[in-house]
């Protein structure tokens, strides 16, 4: 029972904020070393474009996390800004792919582990966006481009999305209650576990229900652990 499972997810990687890569690198050097399994839920990246960006920026941490691999079980969820992370870049880290709601156990918790951007249904826009780009030939088209046309097609999109998102209440930005009851009910689960809104927390919805919501990296680490039948939210702000 002693074996620890880590959660992550939001870490929103960037080229442009070292200290989060530098706090990850340590957090896999040091904190994930124990570890039986890690898994990290989406959005690791600030954008991923396909995987034959060659990320040089990361060469290290990547290093770190295929060492890690040989000790650790290391599982990947797409989130928002990096579902187009495949199978090349997941070998290199030593990693493995999850379908977009994977089912676990832990203990006496039958738990559901997803990014949490399909729970936002308030938010039509985005889900119809989500759709589109969730779909085979929008994927394929997309990489058919040249990683420049990439570039410059993710940075018109970004700047789409924070101008809609200005424009949308924090309501809207946040999970809706009935899709995660729904989800409860249709996993047959009693505990999920996702990021994508930024705003860690532990909501026992009811006496066999809970939510875990995982927090972003800005830049201090933040995660979940699973340990001797406990979870504990590990963030600057919980
Ligand atoms: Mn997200």
């Amino acid at each position: 029972m002693n074996a620890e499972t880590l959660f992550i997810s939001d870490l929103h990687l960037d080229p442009d904020k070292p200290e989060i890569s530098q706090n990850f690198l340590r957090f896999i050097k040091i904190r994930a070393a124990q570890a039986r399994g890690l898994y990290i839920l989406g959005d690791l990246f600030e954008a991923w474009l396909g995987d034959d960006d060659g990320a040089e920026a990361f060469t290290e941490l990547f290093a770190a996390i295929k060492h890690l691999s040989t000790t650790c079980r290391i599982c990947f969820v797409q989130g928002n800004r990096d579902f187009l992370v495949g199978e090349q870049l997941l070998h290199k880290l030593g990693a493995r792919l999850l379908q977009e709601i994977t089912i676990i156990q832990l203990g006496h918790h039958r738990v559901a582990l997803m990014h949490g951007d399909q729970l936002c249904t308030d938010d039509t826009q985005y889900q119809t966006f989500r759709a589109q780009v969730r779909s085979l030939d929008w994927q394929q088209q997309y990489l058919a481009k040249t990683l420049a046309e990439r570039q410059a097609i993710a940075k018109q999109l970004r700047r789409q999305s924070r101008q809609a998102m200005r424009e949308k209440s924090d309501h809207i930005m946040d999970v809706n209650a009935q899709t995660v009851a729904d989800s409860f009910d249709r996993l047959g689960v009693d505990t999920i576990i996702h990021g994508h809104t930024h705003r860690p927390a532990l909501h026992s919805i009811a006496p066999d229900r809970q939510r875990i919501v995982l927090g972003d990296w800005n830049p201090e680490a933040s995660y979940l652990s699973w340990k001797d039948g406990q979870f504990s939210l590990i963030d600057p702000r919980v």
